[in-house]
């Protein structure tokens, strides 16, 4: 699987498609699979700290799960959220001969998402759950059930230490962190309508739903910043890079990108010119 990196975090290049087939062969092949959702919360934190940088690292696929992580990547990536996958996983549950394990969130939100998956998707084996607020015995109630894929709904970054910490400890295959998936299926939390999410708006529509998440602002300016940043910092690189190639060998001439014509203006031109003149150009996004 394709990856590249955003702020030193790795972001898989891929899509639901090829994630099922990762899934399906680890359930097939009996290894282990860790997916994490990659927003700008964790990208900052991973900047911050080396052991959430570590924490990170120990996952095998890296969703595009923030708007602004998509805006912010080299190459176009598909936006993927926890939810959304865990809901593609779930449509798909039966072909690929899933056995589910619901671990997180508050009882009655975690039944309530059971019963709607079920409702929506007939085929589906949920065999096992477990809240995320009386969870003492969760690994003997996973490996109880023979799960293959646990969803782990506990909020970051107890999530993703949760299934570092557990996955090769427990029975089951691929592990999904979803953050607030089961309360979003119950009902009890509103999802930002599709065209809020298509303009890159669900944190901020969730902002206002759950004001506590203002103090997490501070976090998505940062990000902002150290992109606008790195964004500079790539296109002075690629800038340098593109004069190294215009540099006719051995005259110390520049010329323009298209070597068969000379820079505009007519005749070819001294490096000062030429270097002004690619500094104009888009380097980045
Ligand atoms: N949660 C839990 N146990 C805890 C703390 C939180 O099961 O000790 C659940 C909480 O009920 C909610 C989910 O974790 O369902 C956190 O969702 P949130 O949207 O806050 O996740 P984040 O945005 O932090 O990934």
């Amino acid at each position: 699987m394709k990856e590249i990196s955003v702020l030193g975090v790795r972001l898989s290049v891929t899509d639901k498609q090829e994630i099922r087939h990762a899934v399906s062969a680890a359930i097939r092949e009996g290894t282990k699979l860790s997916l994490v959702a990659i927003n700008a919360r964790k990208i900052v934190r991973a900047a911050d700290h080396e052991e959430v940088r570590r924490l990170l690292d120990t996952f095998d696929i890296f969703l595009a799960d923030g708007a602004s992580v998509v805006k912010a990547a080299e190459v176009p990536v598909e936006r993927i959220t926890g939810v959304d996958l865990m809901e593609d996983l779930c449509a798909h549950a039966d072909d690929l001969g899933l056995s589910i394990f619901l671990y997180g969130a508050a009882l009655q939100n975690n039944l309530k998402a059971q019963e709607v998956l079920r409702a929506r998707y007939p085929g589906i084996r949920i065999v096992g759950y477990c809240s995320g607020y009386d969870d003492g015995d969760v690994r003997e109630k996973i490996n109880a059930s023979h799960a293959n894929v646990v969803f782990v709904a506990k909020g970051t970054p107890a999530q993703e230490k949760w299934i570092a910490e557990n996955k090769e400890k427990t029975c089951a295959n691929v592990y999904l962190g979803v953050g607030g998936a089961f309360d979003i299926l119950s009902g009890s939390l509103v999802r930002a309508p599709r065209w809020i999410q298509n303009l890159g708006f669900e944190w901020l529509f969730r902002m206002i739903l759950e004001p506590r998440r203002f103090s997490q602002l501070p976090e998505l300016i940062r990000f902002e910043r150290m992109n606008r940043k790195d964004r500079k910092r790539r296109q002075v690189k690629e800038n340098e890079n593109r004069k190294t190639r215009n540099q006719c060998s051995g005259t110390g001439v520049y010329r323009s990108a298209d070597r068969s014509r000379p820079c505009a203006g007519g005749t070819s031109c001294e490096g000062v010119r030429c270097q002004s003149e690619s500094a104009q150009e888009p380097g980045g996004r």
